[in-house]
């Protein structure tokens, strides 16, 4: 189960319309590799059932399966109004206060001291998703007044952008440590951090997970665009988070930033998810327009790991319709040759190292010979994680004794992660990796493997062998 018909890698946001067994199992088997649990939504006990849902399936499945636990992060909201609304018009002015009262035509509270430390004259505040624009004219105690540049109604508790300004305050938030610590006791594989702003914030959060599970930096601040490659450096996976990216800096922008992040991603060797309204229409529509059909097909062919959907599948009308579609978007720009083409002229050198030596000869071998899959055995998960970096035309089967690694994996592009008990030399190894290219349907009979692996067994770092091993 759960061969797919592509290497990008599919990840899925649970909620209300997708928590029970039977949609999680349909879900999988329609396609998704990755399930998102969003904190910014729902309490633990739904995140718990969730994951037990998921748990279950695996074991049902015989397959590992990727969670990861997406903290909210510092999310500004404005405060609320004596009418749940107001309508505004350009030029008008509104103050932005501490006082917690509903707000009125005059003035709302914004109930984040640390947000009004910072605001300076010049300042532009983007809300609701930056549909309104507002421009700081004049600067109180704990006031500041705005001027509207933009956008028609502000209505209670909409999100608060403020593109450009670097928030002292940390971001990692009470919510979220508490939520991490949650996420971790599940067992949650990874941990995705919003609004990271500098490598110190991931550094910081490195130091709470203590080991339990890898980091995903969400990159939606322009400040981590500045700092993206120390960024990269110091997460394990990054996300290209348009929806706050998106009102964070021009619209415009954001093509560009996507190409720019999964390049480096994936020069790092590090998996990337493109995320956000990538079928949004899909919410309360059976079928995508073409722009966003469009818009997944380019994400594929930019190179990335991993896709996403959130609203999609958490929340709208056609969970399924809209992995479906994305199976079948990525499946088919996958054996466009234009596509190969594509990944071929922005593929990253190998490292000057005997491991990347090797795991690039494996690919253009495999890719010689025709071969069903490259095979590899990883106690880390770095051995697959090199190997994904080539971007080989066949999937490379990773065998590891640990499914926490394997699990992680699902993540990766091609990767096709199998959970086994330990092997100690490379002739067992050869053998149990034809067994299991059958039994999975990787291989038939007659074709052949490229199998790399370190010896002498068991010194992580040590790839420096190739063999090419027929199935029989
Ligand atoms: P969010 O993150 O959905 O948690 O805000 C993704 C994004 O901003 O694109
Ligand atoms: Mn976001």
């Amino acid at each position: 189960m759960a061969k797919r018909s592509r290497k990008t890698k599919i990840v899925a946001t649970l909620g209300p319309a997708s928590s029970t067994p039977e949609m999680v199992k349909a879900l999988y088997e329609t396609g998704v590799d990755v399930f998102r649990l969003n904190f910014s939504h729902g309490n633990h006990e739904d995140h718990q059932k969730r994951i037990s849902i998921i748990r279950d399936l695996e074991k049902e499945c015989g397959c590992p399966i990727g969670v990861f636990a997406d903290l909210q992060g510092p999310k500004l909201r404005l405060g609320t109004f004596e009418n749940s609304f107001v309508d505004v018009t350009k030029g008008m002015r509104i103050r932005l206060d501490s006082d917690p009262a509903p707000g009125n035509i005059n003035r709302v509270c914004l109930p984040h001291a640390e947000v009004m430390e910072v605001l300076v004259e010049g300042a532009d505040i983007l809300l609701d998703d930056g549909k309104v624009h507002l421009h700081v004219v004049k600067k109180g105690p704990d006031w500041v007044e705005t001027e509207v540049i933009a956008g028609k109604r502000l209505s209670d508790r909409k999100g608060v952008n403020l593109p450009n300004v670097i928030l002292k305050s940390n971001v990692i938030t009470d919510k979220d440590r508490r939520d991490l610590e949650a996420a971790c006791t599940m067992g949650a594989d990874w941990i995705a951090l919003s609004f990271v702003q500098r490598p110190e914030d991931v550094a910081e959060a490195r130091k709470l997970v203590a080991g339990r599970a890898k980091i995903i930096s969400k990159l939606e601040k322009p400040s981590a665009i500045t700092h993206l490659h120390a960024i990269i450096e110091l997460s394990d996976a990054v996300m290209v988070a348009r929806g706050d990216l998106g009102v964070e800096i021009p619209s415009e922008k954001v093509p560009a930033v996507q190409k720019h992040i999964i390049l480096a991603a994936r020069k790092a060797g590090k998996p990337v998810i493109v995320a956000t309204q990538m079928l949004e229409s899909m919410i309360s529509s059976p079928r995508p327009t073409r722009a966003e059909a469009s818009d997944v097909a380019t994400a594929i062919y930019d190179g990335t790991d991993a896709v996403m959907l959130s609203a999609e599948t958490a929340s709208g009308e056609y969970p399924l319709e809209a992995v479906s579609i994305m199976d079948r978007i990525a499946t088919d720009v996958e054996r466009d040759d234009l596509y190969r083409r594509i990944m071929d002229a922005e593929h990253p050198d190998p490292d000057k190292t005997s491991p990347d030596a090797i795991t690039a000869a494996a690919s253009t071998v495999a890719a010689t010979i025709s071969a069903a899959a490259i095979v590899n055995y990883t106690t880390s998960g770095t051995t697959a994680l090199r190997t994904a970096r080539e971007r080989p035309e066949v999937p490379v089967l990773c065998l590891t004794s640990d499914l926490v690694v394997a699990r992680r994996l699902q993540l990766s592009y091609g990767v096709y992660p199998v959970h086994t008990e330990d092997v100690d030399n490379f002739g067992d190894m050869v053998k149990k990796a034809a067994v299991l290219a059958l039994e999975h349907k990787i291989a038939e009979k007659g074709q052949r493997l490229v199998i790399t692996a370190g010896v002498p067994f068991g010194t992580p770092g040590s790839t420096n062998a190739l063999r090419i091993a027929w199935v029989e």
